[in-house]
């Protein structure tokens, strides 16, 4: 039994109107996995201590849920399928101070509207389970069988009456990472309890139940974040935190690492997460986040769960206090596991590049700039364009439009434009061009290794492989499936003159699944072409033959309307126009 469940179990019974409309309304049935959100909630709630999930076709067919908790009597099963009907809220009180995930009295009816619905259950002190199917929205039928006490919901056909829902969702291995993910929240907020998933292909997730954080968290988070995560635990106003968070000098590419959870209930939270950021300042470079668990115990008071439909974010009143308290205790602990803490104040979110190198890890971005160093450096550059070279790019005119004049700190090229300068910031430029080769379905280099890797991939990265193998193949990482539960890396991307390691492909793994909220296909199949670029593309510093500068250049200009920004819309170029130079060494123009 967790101990956010309530002791005694109420009878289930309609909301009064008045709770109803205080109630935060909205859609809780997006996909399979907020469909397996309600349901882990509603067995989380019944005391269970495991759950076990079946998908076919990524939950679109089918999914059921199974726990092991205090069921429903069967006198209260039509109740249970009824919209605003709870047994975890007393009529008419209060809704400010629940305990429960549940409270709405809404998920069940909402699925039943979207599916076929049946559920079986069984209370520990009844002989047989009973059970209540429901179609189209209504209950369609009673029937019994037998069961270990517990509850088994079974959604099917999910949106077969709603055809434009589903021709919103992703593909079924798509949906099946989703369910991993909010499995692995689920998790990852009350390690007490156990999961198993389970679908065509077998159990494709074991989540045991961890009585360490630290265990649960390596769990999800590979075994690799056992190495230098650290402890957290401190006071926080109107409650407290404990947790475990990763070394800064392993910090994942994306925020969605960082999991958060207040009383037990898994959130997000751009505040809060940016105070964890924060704590961490220069010790980790950026753009590199933080990796680990929180738990947040906070006065039931303090907490408004009531502000989002699926609950999914919550209000902390004095938020601003809870989110100094948090950097504050998560500074403290960096610094009690003897990791370089920042020194200054509060505002420890310096971009400032001398302190990213004090840190011993320089941020790429923040490569200073000698202010005097451009005009007189090129001039010691030798002529463009040797046999073999092709630093002119001819243009329908004949004359070149970029031509290479030199580059400057491994950071910037100089080139020559049909009218002036142009200045080119490196990682800018190389982004964008595996972006658009990427979007042209094209594939980028790739090394096979000698040697293959074997790699031990958590289940919400096998989940993520299976989602996005094309992109997976077109980043330049070959894997294939080696034994049960291991993978075989046979290729790595080479980028930037090297070869990525292996772990790059667990980071870029995360980064696709994270990305998987719903967006209009096109943005996402851009989105994540934006990704892969991001990883391969060259970064500031890295020092490159000058005929690789050309070829780029002249890559870059034969790009169609040459675009002016990266994927992520910094500026890839600014020009000096000749007649601007004229005027700065006050010649007339001519
Ligand atoms: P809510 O969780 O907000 O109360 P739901 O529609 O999810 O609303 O569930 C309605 C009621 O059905 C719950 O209040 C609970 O009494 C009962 N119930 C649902 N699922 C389970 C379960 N797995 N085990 C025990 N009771 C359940
Ligand atoms: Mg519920």
């Amino acid at each position: 039994m967790n101990a956010a469940a309530p002791t005694e179990r109420r009878r289930i019974r309609r909301l009064s109107a008045e709770t109803v409309e205080r109630i935060a309304a909205g859609e809780v049935v997006e996909r399979p996995a907020s469909v397996v959100k309600e349901l882990v909630e509603n067995a989380l709630d019944a005391g269970a201590a495991s759950v076990v999930v079946r998908l076919a076709g990524g939950g679109l067919d089918r999914l059921e849920v199974s726990d092991d908790g205090d069921g429903i009597p069967a006198a209260e099963l039509e109740l249970a399928v009824e919209p605003h009907a709870t047994s975890k809220l007393p009529p008419a009180g209060p809704i400010e101070e629940i305990a429960t995930l549940g409270f709405r009295g809404e998920a069940l009816a909402a699925i039943g509207a979207v599916a076929r619905l049946r559920l079986l259950s069984r209370p520990p002190d009844a002989e047989l389970a009973e059970g209540i199917a429901v179609a189209g929205g209504s209950p369609a039928g009673r029937f019994a069988g037998p069961r270990a006490p517990g509850t088994t919901v079974t959604v099917e056909e999910l949106f077969y009456n709603t055809p434009a829902r589903r021709k919103f969702l992703r593909s079924a291995a798509r949906e099946q990472v989703e369910v991993v993910r909010t499995l692995e929240r689920l998790y990852l907020a009350r390690p007490s309890v156990s999961y198993r998933l389970v679908t065509e292909g077998g159990t494709i997730a074991e989540l045991p139940a961890a009585t360490s954080l630290a265990d649960a968290a390596a769990r999800v988070l590979g075994a690799g974040f056992a190495e230098g995560a650290f402890p957290v635990a401190g006071e926080l106003p109107g409650g407290r935190v404990v947790g475990t968070l990763g070394a800064p000098s392993r910090p994942a590419a994306t925020s969605t690492e960082l999991y958060l959870a207040v009383n037990g209930r898994p959130i997000v939270s751009r505040p809060l997460a940016l105070a964890v950021r924060a704590a961490y300042g220069d010790t980790m470079p950026r753009p590199r986040f933080p990796t680990g668990v929180l738990h947040l115990e906070i006065a039931r008071d303090r907490l408004d769960v009531n502000v989002h439909p699926t609950k999914r974010e919550v209000r902390l009143s004095g938020g601003r206090d809870v989110e100094d308290g948090l950097r504050r205790v998560v500074r403290e602990a960096l610094v009690a596991a003897d990791r370089p803490a920042p020194l200054r104040g509060s505002a420890a979110v310096s971009p400032r590049a001398g302190d990213a190198r004090a840190s011993g890890r320089p941020a790429e971005a923040n490569v200073p700039r000698p202010a005097s160093a451009v005009l007189p450096r090129q001039r010691t550059l030798e002529p463009p364009a040797r046999a073999g070279a092709p630093a002119v790019v001819a243009a329908a005119a004949g004359r070149p439009r970029l031509e290479l004049l030199g580059s400057l700190d491994a950071l910037y090229w100089i080139a020559a434009s049909d009218d002036g300068l142009v200045v080119v910031d490196q990682h800018a430029a190389s982004e964008r061009l595996l972006f658009e080769t990427l979007l042209g379905g094209g594939r980028l280099a790739r090394q096979s290794l000698v040697e293959p890797v074997i790699l031990r991939l958590t289940a919400g990265d096998r989940a993520a492989l299976a989602a996005h193998a094309a992109e997976v193949g077109a980043s330049g990482f070959a894997v294939e499936e080696f034994g049960p539960g291991s993978h075989r890396l046979t290729a790595v991307p080479s980028y930037r003159g090297r070869r990525a390691p292996a772990e790059g492909l667990v980071e870029l793994l995360r980064e696709l699944a994270g990305g998987g909220r719903p967006t209009l296909p096109d943005g996402l199949v851009a989105r994540r072409a934006a990704s892969i670029a991001c990883h391969a593309a060259l970064r500031a510093g890295d020092v490159v033959e000058r005929t690789t500068i050309a070829d780029l250049l002249g890559a870059l200009d034969r790009l169609p309307d040459r675009p002016r920004s990266c994927p992520h819309g910094r500026p890839i170029m600014v020009s000096l126009p000749r007649a601007r130079l004229d005027r700065w060494f006050l010649r007339s123009p001519g």
